[in-house]
Order: C-alpha cells, then sequence, then structure tokens
C-alpha cells in the first residue's frame, strides 16, 4: 500500500534519520497545519472578543467559526458545547473541580479504570480523597483488556460519574465506552470519555456515544500542543460553576458581584490560545476530509504488519487487546532491559517510548515497571518498520 500521506509532514518528510514511532506522545503536523500559525502571526494578530475594528471581527469571526468546526469533528449538536482548554488534562480538571463546587458530592462514589492515563485517573482520586467518595476501580485482565463482566455491581445509584478512556495509551485498545456510557446513564451517573487518543486515529460522535463529556488534545491529532477541547452536553455546563474567573467570561462587574456568560465562555477566562484554537481547526478539517476507509486500512496494514514481524521474535510479549486497537504496540522482551532496548534503538534515530506512559496503576496490574511502546501514525511506512525489527533483533542480540 503506497503512503500518500507522509510528503505533507515537513519534519518527517525531510528528515533522512529519523523514524518516528512516538505519535501517541505528539503527532507530526502537516504543512497546511503549520502554515495557519504562521499566517496568524504574520497576518491576524490580534485580541478576539475585543476589538470593533476590521481586523479584531474578522479573526473573532474566524475564532468562532473554529469552534463549529471542532463541533462537526465530533458530531456535537452545537458549537455552544465546545470548550477550548490547554488540552485534555485541562479539560478533565475543568470538569472535576467544577462538579464538586456546584453541589456535595460527599458520599457519592467515582468510577473509573484500572487503564487511565494519570490525567483522567488523578483528578478523580484526588477529588475523591477530598470529597469523602469512593473511588472505584473497573479491572483488568492478565494482558490489559477490561473486564466489565461486574459492571453493574460496579456503577450504582449512588455514582457521582463514569470516567474512561476511549483509547488506552499505553496498550492501544479502544474500549467500549458506548456500552459503559449506557451503564452510567442507567442509573442517572454521569460519563465522560477520554478521547486524546481516539480521535487521531478514527471518527467520533459524540451524539451517537450520548456521553456527558468527551476531551481530546489538539497536538494527537496533528494539531498544535497547548490547545484541545471540552465537549458537553450544553445543559449541564449551563449548569456548572465557571472554572476559572477574570476577563472573557464576564457578562457584568459590579463592585458588590459578577455575573458570568453563559457556556462555553463561561469556562474561557483570560484571552485565549488563539492561533491555537485556528491550528486545531484546520487539522480537524484535514483530519476529517482525510479519514477515509483508506486511512484507517493503511494504519491497520501497518499495525498488523509489525505484529506479524514480532511474532517471530523470540521472548516478545505484545500487552493489550491486540483484536481491537490503534496502531500502539506495547511489549516487553524477556530478560532485556526495555531502557536498555530504547536507548540503542534512539542511537539509531529509531524514536519509541518506554517507560510507564502515565499509567502507572496499569503497570502494576501487569505486574511490571514499563513497556517499550511504537505508536504508529499515517505518516509512517512499512520500511521504517523493517528498519525498527533489524535494529531491535541486534539488539536484543547485544543484550542477552
Ligand atoms: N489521556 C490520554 C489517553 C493521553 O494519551 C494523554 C497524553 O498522553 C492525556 C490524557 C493527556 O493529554 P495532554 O497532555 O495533552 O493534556
Amino acid at each position: 500500500m503506497q503512503n500518500i500521506w507522509r510528503q505533507q509532514f515537513p519534519l518527517i518528510n525531510q528528515s533522512t534519520d529519523l523514524v518516528y514511532f512516538d505519535s501517541a506522545a505528539t503527532t507530526q503536523k502537516p504543512q497546511i497545519v503549520l502554515e495557519t500559525l504562521q499566517h496568524f502571526y504574520q497576518a491576524q494578530n490580534v485580541n478576539v472578543h475585543r476589538g470593533s475594528y476590521p481586523l479584531a471581527v474578522s479573526t473573532t469571526t474566524e475564532f468562532e467559526s473554529a469552534r463549529k468546526t471542532m463541533a462537526k469533528f465530533i458530531n456535537a449538536p452545537d458549537e455552544r458545547c465546545i470548550v477550548f482548554t490547554k488540552g485534555t488534562t485541562d479539560a478533565i480538571n475543568l470538569v472535576a473541580t467544577c462538579l464538586a463546587r456546584q453541589s456535595s458530592i460527599n458520599g457519592k462514589n467515582i468510577v473509573v479504570t484500572e487503564l487511565e492515563h494519570h490525567a483522567n485517573f488523578v483528578p478523580w482520586q484526588q477529588l475523591a480523597k477530598q470529597h469523602q467518595c469512593e473511588l472505584r476501580v473497573t479491572p483488568l485482565n492478565d494482558v490489559g483488556v477490561l473486564d466489565l463482566s461486574g459492571l453493574q455491581q460496579i456503577i450504582d445509584h449512588n455514582t457521582l460519574i463514569v470516567a474512561m478512556g476511549h483509547v488506552s495509551n499505553a496498550l492501544g485498545n479502544i474500549n467500549p465506552v458506548k456500552k459503559v456510557i449506557a451503564e452510567a446513564k442507567n442509573v442517572g451517573a454521569l460519563s465522560l470519555v477520554d478521547g486524546a487518543q481516539a480521535v487521531g486515529h478514527f471518527r467520533v460522535d459524540v451524539t451517537e456515544l450520548d456521553c456527558d463529556f468527551y476531551t481530546f488534545s489538539a497536538h494527537k491529532m496533528f494539531g498544535p500542543t497547548g490547545i484541545g477541547v471540552l465537549y458537553g452536553k450544553f445543559h449541564l455546563l449551563e449548569s456548572l460553576p465557571p472554572y476559572q474567573l477574570g476577563g472573557e467570561m464576564i457578562e457584568h462587574v459590579s463592585l458588590e458581584d459578577t455575573s458570568f456568560e453563559l457556556p462555553p465562555l463561561k469556562f474561557e477566562a483570560g484571552t485565549p490560545n488563539i492561533e491555537g484554537v485556528l491550528g486545531m481547526a484546520k487539522a480537524a478539517q484535514w483530519l476529517s476530509h482525510e479519514l477515509t476507509d483508506s486511512f484507517q486500512q493503511y494504519e491497520q496494514h501497518l499495525y498488523h504488519y509489525l505484529l506479524d514481524k514480532f511474532s517471530v521474535i523470540e521472548g516478545i510479549k505484545v500487552w493489550g487487546d491486540l483484536h481491537s486497537s490503534v496502531p500502539i504496540l506495547s511489549f516487553s522482551i524477556k530478560d532485556v532491559s526495555a531502557q536498555d532496548v530504547a536507548l540503542i534503538l534512539g542511537e539509531q534515530g529509531i524514536a519509541v517510548r518506554v517507560g510507564h506512559h502515565c499509567a502507572m496503576p496499569l503497570m502494576q496490574r501487569l505486574g511490571i515497571s514499563g513497556t517499550i511502546r511504537v505508536s504508529l501514525a499515517i505518516y509512517n511506512t512499512i520500511q521504517e518498520i523493517d528498519q525498527l525489527i533489524l535494529a531491535l533483533q541486534s539488539a536484543i542480540q547485544l543484550l542477552k
């Protein structure tokens, strides 16, 4: 299969000595996104929601139209449901903080999974500690796949929220979030899906999922860093108190009191990351156009090619759900230090990630300190995988 995407990514396309297999950490950016960022500072650099001169008006219009683009990207009912945040971490912290400010949550339970990135685990764990809530953790089986057999006992009428990742950053598993959202809904609990690793690989439809909140970061879907989205059902966003206080989110201030804007501006205090928003919207448009069957077939082709190659290397154990996965492959090698392997690969220009991948509870469950993670994206090639396999085989020989 031919790669028709690679040439759009300058950093990847122009490097002769970089094999980039760390796209789950951050994806590379296509030329069209880079141009949007540069264009902002060269031709549009004003603040939004303030000035009445033409450049301020046109930039504000483009900024707000980016909100519509992001709503369309995840099939949200309308742009009022799209809050711009710094990214997934910021979005989850926003929901956790505001839920506790909204009303007393003492005595409730909060449901997460053992597979979560720390960004979707620690805010809930600490919230539970601060408010005497019970943190309930949906378990995993021995290779890191969610065991939902006890879900109906875990989620009950006292559940405040169920928070889970759409795709595991550490293993690549695509989780059955729709089923879990439906269970949460059955008992009147809220649901939040961490979509950081999903949106760059397949189309997400929040209306179809019927989740209450959905979060993601632009830098994992070919957009810029420091910007992301919190999607929330409008009536829920409306019922939450503000997160941070300051300019932009104000309706009226007097010496005595302040009234706030409606969502989403209520949650966007201060000057926003304007170029980030424009760059993210461009990435979403680019991805919406590119994310066809052939995009997904190509990714799966790379993933299965890599899996096949791994199956003949002695001592490799691949973790996670190999049947329902984005092209992220996490593995250990018997009696060989993952750190040493990653160092040797790094010296040859092959960028993989090694460690706990911000998912320490998962690693504890698997009984390991970390894995080597190869995370592929649309710009990778079969030749690069062949290069990895050769380098890996000689590293193993050297280290054994
Ligand atoms: N959730 C998942 C599944 C992730 O992979 C990441 C980042 O690796 C995050 C949350 C945090 O994203 P960010 O650092 O962009 O806030």
